[in-house]
């Protein structure tokens, strides 16, 4: 009897420390997108009450509407490569998204310019964020690179229906099925740069870039997104393997505002 108020002290004491002392953020689903900034906190006062409101009221969000007339192509952009070589990764199930995390040694990245942005993970969506002319794509990679100083690019790319990418495939051989689950043992050399677009030159992407946010709560800003012109293949067999980790986990296209879509080509 003792040991069991023991350990309910114990498992009371571990709860409260958890809740004040990590504040975990708050739970959100793809179901209650439209609410997202209304998501409360209630162990936080104001202005933490609501850790999501930028994705309401924010109007530089992701993803957009690419359609054609909106974009830009009169002005000079930095020259940009995938410097994304070879490493030995984890493979992680989120909870909203199948998700592949760099190791601690790797030194790649995405080189806007002069300055190169280490690369941290990639992960999935589907059906795709960004549409053109309201035109889903079957599903979308993202290459997700956080600077030192906590600024965030993205490199997106379309994913069609075609001929299987077996680097994908290695994604979802590794992919643990429980959500919060991380594979950190497999081992696999992974081949970054098999999943970019075919006959395009990783040394010169030809992409469109605009400013934006992250497309799940936070919904930060100050993202800056570069989408790739051409899509990669998975197999009709792969997308539906992915679909059984996660399906429609992709935010609607958000309003451009003022913001201009540039184009590199
Ligand atoms: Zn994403």
């Amino acid at each position: 009897m003792r040991t069991k108020i023991l350990a309910n002290l114990v498992s009371i004491i571990f709860i409260s420390y958890t809740a004040v002392a990590v504040s975990a953020p708050p739970h959100w689903s793809y179901e209650e997108e439209p609410n997202w900034g209304a998501i409360e906190d209630a162990t936080q006062s104001i202005p933490l009450r609501y850790p999501y409101a930028e994705c309401g009221i924010g109007k530089h969000q992701s993803p957009v509407d690419l359609a054609d007339e909106k974009i830009v192509k009169s002005r000079p952009l930095n020259k940009l490569a995938a410097q994304y070589g070879t490493d030995t990764p984890s493979f992680f199930n989120t909870g909203h998204a199948i998700q592949v995390n760099t190791s601690q040694n790797f030194t790649g990245g995405l080189k806007v310019g002069k300055e190169l942005l280490p690369l941290v993970q990639l992960h999935f969506h589907e059906p795709s964020e960004h549409v053109v002319e309201g035109k889903k794509f079957p599903a979308e990679l993202h290459f997700v690179h956080i600077n030192k100083d906590g600024r965030i690019a993205v490199l997106a790319v379309t994913i069609n229906i075609g001929k299987e990418n077996a680097m994908f495939q290695t994604v979802l051989d590794n992919m643990p099925y429980e959500s919060g689950k991380e594979n950190s043992t497999s081992g696999v050399k992974f081949k970054l740069a098999k999943l970019l677009p075919s006959g395009m030159n990783a040394a010169n992407l030809k992409y469109l870039t605009l400013a934006g946010s992250l497309t799940t709560p936070p919904c930060s800003e100050g993202v800056q997104w570069y989408i790739l012109t051409k899509s990669i293949t998975i197999s009709a067999a792969q997308l539906e393997q992915m679909k059984t980790f996660y399906s429609n986990n992709a935010r609607s296209a958000q309003d451009l505002n003022e913001r201009s879509i540039l184009s590199n080509q």
